[in-house]
């Protein structure tokens, strides 16, 4: 009888679900509506209820499912405790045990989701071929996961591979969601693109095609890069910048074998490796060879993989 692995990425306004044959990339997917706040103890249920479901769609029988992981969108430390995960209203407590005991008591794992995406690239994607990987994803925010020896290193606390919190420009006026100013997230998120390209729009008269948009998002900047639009260049120049600053630290902390680029601002692909590559040869002088970098390859889908990566495990 074949077993089964669940690979949930809960998020702000869908739950992804995967459902994995142990051992093989190729899997059933599916998404569900995220209860939150209020309605948070439901959650659980709605997720257990939905892979039951689809194991009956499926004619598997109950037991086939072994064990399930979860990526959850906050600071999950290494043994699961989450202090708090501000999108949903959940906080101080094992959402392992809360699914756990919603899927009849099977073994349940939970990470960050980040974190977890990192786990998904480094064992399904664009990592596989490496024991030491870092990826980080340049989305709404900068989410970043360090795996050593195929393992998530989440820390004490669950602020491990918080990248997206490195101060890179101390002199920054405006603050960060965090609190903080001039960190990584402010530049090199998709936001942060936008914000660099409204910026060098304002300040300058360069001739730019987003200059015919009333807004535009950071797939436009990308788009315009890719047909040589000097003013996007720019703008990935200096993302590309802080970037390399970043990673240039966590390279000199961990010294991966692979540095993965995900996220909505890796949609500018070669114009953005080729950028950063350029930065760490001006920040790295320590080593003579350091780590490749890489564009992720699982998308939206690395949540559920890292997921499933995780409830294997536990096996
Ligand atoms: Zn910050």
């Amino acid at each position: 009888m074949k077993e089964y692995l669940a690979g949930i990425d809960v998020g702000g306004t869908t739950v992804k679900i995967g459902l994995f044959p142990r051992g093989e990339k190729a899997s059933v997917k599916w998404e569900i509506t995220t209860r939150k706040f209020a309605e948070i103890g439901l959650l659980w249920r709605d997720i257990a209820d939905s892979i039951n479901d689809k194991l009956k769609e499926l004619g598997l029988e109950k037991g086939t499912l072994k064990a399930a992981g979860v990526g959850i969108p906050g600071p999950v430390r290494e043994d699961g405790f989450l202090t708090k995960c501000v999108n949903l209203g959940l906080s101080n407590c094992y959402p392992a045990e809360l699914l756990s005991e919603a899927l009849g008591g099977i073994p349940v794992a939970v990470g960050n989701d980040a974190n977890v995406a990192a786990l998904g690239e480094a064992s399904f994607g664009a990592a596989k071929d490496v024991k030491n990987s870092l990826m980080i994803t340049l989305g709404t925010g900068v989410g970043a996961g360090v795996i050593i020896n195929g393992k998530i290193v989440a820390g004490n606390r669950g602020l491990g591979g918080e990248i997206g919190h490195f101060t890179v420009n101390p002199d920054e006026t405006v603050k960060c969601n965090c609190g903080s100013r001039g960190c990584l997230e402010q530049y090199a998120s998709a936001t942060g693109m936008v914000r660099i390209a409204k910026k060098l729009l304002a300040e300058t008269d360069m001739i730019s095609g987003l200059r015919r948009f009333e807004d535009f998002e950071a797939k436009d900047v990308c788009d315009e890069a890719k047909k040589g639009d000097e003013l996007a260049l720019q703008t990935l120049e200096v993302l590309g910048k802080y970037l390399g600053i970043a990673l240039s630290h966590a390279i000199l902390l961990v010294d991966p074998d692979v540095i993965v680029i995900g996220g909505g601002v890796s949609k500018a692909g070669k114009i953005l490796t080729d950028t950063v590559e350029k930065y760490l040869n001006e920040y790295i002088h320590v080593a003579e060879s350091r780590a490749e970098l890489r564009l992720a390859e699982l998308g939206n889908d690395g949540g559920i993989y890292g997921a499933a990566a995780l409830a294997e495990e536990l096996l």
